[in-house]
C-alpha cells in the first residue's frame, strides 16, 4: 500500500492566508490590517536604521565568517539581552542566577522553555499551562506539542474591551498550586490588554501565595509604549518579588528581525549553582533540537545592545516605529468618534497598546470588513494598527463605521 494516505488535510493558517487573500485582491483601496509585522507609512517593511548601519559594520569585518555558535548561543548576545529584559542592576543575573539560551527568536524560546518544563518542573498533577483566553494561538499548539495541555484563564473583558482583572485573580486562586502561569508583560497578542502596574502586583500576590510558576513571553518590548525599561517592568517586579520564572525574549518585532529568528530563554534560579545545573540541561535540549542556533542575526543585536552609540540609536528606532503605531491609534479613534460619530464607545482604541487592537467588531461585522470594504482582518475582531498609515485610516474609519451601522 501506498503510505501517508490517512494523513489529513490540514486548514491553511489563518493569518497567512488573509495575506493571500489580500495578495490577489485588485481593489485599490484594499488595507491589510491581519500582518504582525510592521509597516512605515507608506505601508512598507522598514528595516531600522541601526541594523543597517550594524549589518554594514558587521559584514565589513574581514575576520566575518559563517562558523558554528555555541550551543546555547553567542554569550554577547545572551548576557546583553539578559540585561536589556532584566535591567542593567538586575540582582539576580549579579548573582549569577539567570540561565540564558539563544533561540529561534521567541517561538523558539518558547518551545525550549515548554520542553524544559515537561522535562524537569515538578508537575503538581496533571501536566498543564495556564493560558490567557484568548492568547497568541500558537501558544496552544506549541505547548500540546511537547505534552503539556494548555488550560485558559478569563483575561479579555468583552464588555468593557479591557482586563477581566477579577476572573483572572480567581483562575490564579482555584489553579492547583504551583502551576505554570503563561503571561505577557507588554503589548498583549492579540487583545493589547495589558495589566497596569497596580494590577500587575495584585497578581503578582496572587501567584506568589499560591507558589506559582511564571512564564513570560516577552515579545514587544520598547515596541509597545516606545521605551525598552517601562515595557520590561513586569517582568523586573516579579524576578524583585522572587517569583520562580522564566523569560522568553524576541527581537522579531522591536529590531525588526523577524526572519532573522533572533530571540533568548532566561531562566532565573534560585541560586548560582542551580543556574549552572539548568543552563547545562539547556544545552543538551538545544543540542538535540536544533545543535546550535542561527548566527547572523544574534551577532547584528550583539553590536547594537554593547555598544553605547547603536544602542541610543537604536532606542531612536523604537520610538519611531512605536509612536507612528500610538498616533495612528488616535487617529482612528478621532475619526470613528468626531470624524464618522460611529455608533459605540472607542476609547478602548487608544487604551489599548502595542501591535494589535481588540477592535470589538464581531465575526460577521469582522468578515464585512473583508468582503466589502476590502479591509482584510481576523474574524475575532483584531486588527494590526502598524497596517494603518495617513493614507489608508480615513478609509478603514469609514469601513469600520458602515459595518457597525
Ligand atoms: N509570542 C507572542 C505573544 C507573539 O505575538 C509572537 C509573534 O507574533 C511571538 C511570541 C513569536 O514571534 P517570533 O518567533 O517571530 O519571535
Amino acid at each position: 500500500g501506498e503510505f501517508w494516505q490517512d494523513v489529513p488535510l490540514a486548514p491553511p493558517d489563518s493569518i497567512f492566508k488573509l495575506t493571500a487573500a489580500y495578495n490577489t485582491d485588485s481593489y485599490p483601496k484594499k488595507v491589510n490590517l491581519g500582518v504582525g509585522a510592521y509597516r512605515d507609512n507608506d505601508g512598507k517593511p522598514w528595516v531600522l536604521p541601526v541594523v543597517k548601519k550594524a549589518t554594514e559594520k558587521l559584514l565589513s569585518d574581514p575576520l566575518y565568517n559563517h562558523e558554528y555558535l555555541p550551543i546555547t548561543g553567542l554569550p554577547e548576545f545572551t548576557s546583553a539581552a539578559a540585561k536589556l529584559i532584566l535591567g542593567p542592576d538586575s540582582s539576580a543575573i549579579a548573582d549569577g542566577r539567570v540561565a540564558s539560551a539563544q533561540t529561534i527568536s521567541g517561538t523558539g524560546a518558547c518551545h525550549l522553555a515548554a520542553l524544559f518544563l515537561i522535562k524537569f518542573y515538578g508537575f503538581n498533577g496533571p501536566k498543564h499551562v495556564f493560558l490567557s483566553n484568548p492568547t497568541w494561538v500558537n501558544h496552544h499548539a506549541l505547548f500540546k506539542n511537547v505534552g503539556i495541555t494548555p488550560v485558559e484563564y478569563p483575561y479579555y473583558d468583552p464588555h468593557t474591551f479591557g482586563l477581566d482583572l477579577q476572573g483572572f485573580k480567581t483562575a490564579l486562586e482555584n489553579a492547583p498550586p504551583r502551576s505554570v502561569i503563561l503571561m505577557h508583560p507588554c503589548a498583549h497578542n492579540p487583545t493589547g490588554v495589558d495589566p497596569t502596574r497596580e494590577q500587575w502586583k495584585e497578581l503578582a500576590e496572587v501567584i506568589i501565595a499560591k507558589h506559582h510558576y511564571a512564564f513570560f513571553d516577552c515579545a514587544y518590548q520598547g515596541f509597545a509604549s516606545g521605551d525598552l525599561d517601562n515595557d520590561a517592568w513586569a517582568v523586573r517586579y516579579f524576578v524583585e518579588k522572587k517569583v520562580p520564572m522564566l523569560v522568553c525574549q524576541s527581537f522579531a518585532k522591536n529590531a525588526g528581525l523577524y526572519g532573522e529568528r533572533v530571540g533568548a530563554l532566561h531562566i532565573i534560579s534560585p541560586g548560582q549553582d542551580t543556574a549552572h545545573r539548568v543552563k547545562s540541561q539547556l544545552s543538551v535540549l538545544q543540542r538535540s533540537e536544533i545543535s546550535t542556533p542561527p548566527m547572523h542575526g544574534a551577532k547584528l543585536m550583539a553590536l547594537i545592545l554593547n555598544d553605547k552609540e547603536l544602542f541610543e540609536e537604536w532606542k531612536r528606532d523604537i520610538k519611531t516605529m512605536a509612536h507612528r503605531i500610538i498616533s495612528m491609534r488616535e487617529e482612528l479613534y478621532r475619526l470613528l468618534t468626531e470624524g464618522f460619530e460611529t455608533p459605540g464607545s472607542w476609547d478602548h482604541i487608544t487604551r489599548q497598546i502595542g501591535m494589535f487592537s481588540f477592535t470589538g467588531l464581531n465575526a460577521a461585522q469582522s468578515q464585512a470588513m473583508n468582503d466589502k470594504a476590502h479591509v482584510y482582518m481576523t474574524t475575532n475582531g483584531r486588527i494590526s494598527m502598524a497596517g494603518l498609515n495617513t493614507s489608508n485610516v480615513r478609509y478603514v474609519a469609514e469601513s469600520v463605521d458602515k459595518a457597525v451601522r
